[in-house]
């Protein structure tokens, strides 16, 4: 099984990447930024209670997201693999991923850090607030995910490379480079299983 945890600071190009390789390597995606978007779409009343963090740029506590992460990963059987995307966001959350993994017998292989320079991060956030209206790509909103980002969700970097699983990619690239170099390391892990 392929299981790959993608993260990087917000804008990073994460889930343009992760839509890439699930198609590519037929894997399964759980994206927790688009399961509470959905959720707030659909107004239910756990999108009421996420959409008072997420559009401030907080992090939804981790004890809400925990359990809505643990009972997606239940809810899908898939044999090849899967793709974790935003989901570990903090050392508490990659800790818990590591045992719900262990419990079903499925290792994480790869961790992928995408890097943007934080200047970038702040013009492709505000063209796409401009574009799409979503609501937590406003100005002060994601210099404040910013922060957090580089207080709670960097640490994973040492976290990752400790166990020896840490690829970082640089993210200001054409989708096109970023997902040649992200398919190179996958092709070279699968070729090792
Ligand atoms: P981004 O493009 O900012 O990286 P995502 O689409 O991954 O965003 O997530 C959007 C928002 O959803 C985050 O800013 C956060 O408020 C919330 N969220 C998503 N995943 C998590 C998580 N694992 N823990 C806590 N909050 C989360």
């Amino acid at each position: 099984m392929l299981n790959i945890v993608i993260f990087g600071a917000p804008g990073s190009g994460k889930g343009t990447q992760s839509e890439l390789i699930i198609k590519k390597y037929n894997l399964h995606h759980i994206s927790t930024g688009e399961i509470l978007r959905q959720e707030i779409d659909n107004q239910t009343e756990f999108g009421r209670l996420a959409a008072q963090y997420t559009n401030q740029g907080h992090f939804v506590p981790d004890d809400v997201i925990i359990k809505m992460f643990a009972e997606v990963l239940d809810k899908t059987q898939h044999s090849k693999g899967y793709i974790f995307d935003g989901f570990p966001r903090n050392i508490l959350q990659a800790t818990t991923l590591d045992n719900l993994l262990r419990e079903r017998k499925m290792p994480i292989v790869a961790a992928f850090s995408l890097t943007v320079e934080d200047a970038d991060v702040i013009e492709r956030l505000t063209r796409r607030g401009k574009l799409t209206g979503r609501a937590d790509d406003n100005i002060e909103t994601i210099k404040h995910r910013l922060e957090v980002y580089k207080e709670h969700t960097e640490p994973l970097k040492d976290y990752y490379k400790k166990q020896g699983k840490l690829f970082i990619i640089k993210g200001d690239n054409s989708i096109e480079n970023v997902f040649d170099e992200i398919s190179q390391v996958i092709d070279r892990l699968l070729y090792l299983q």
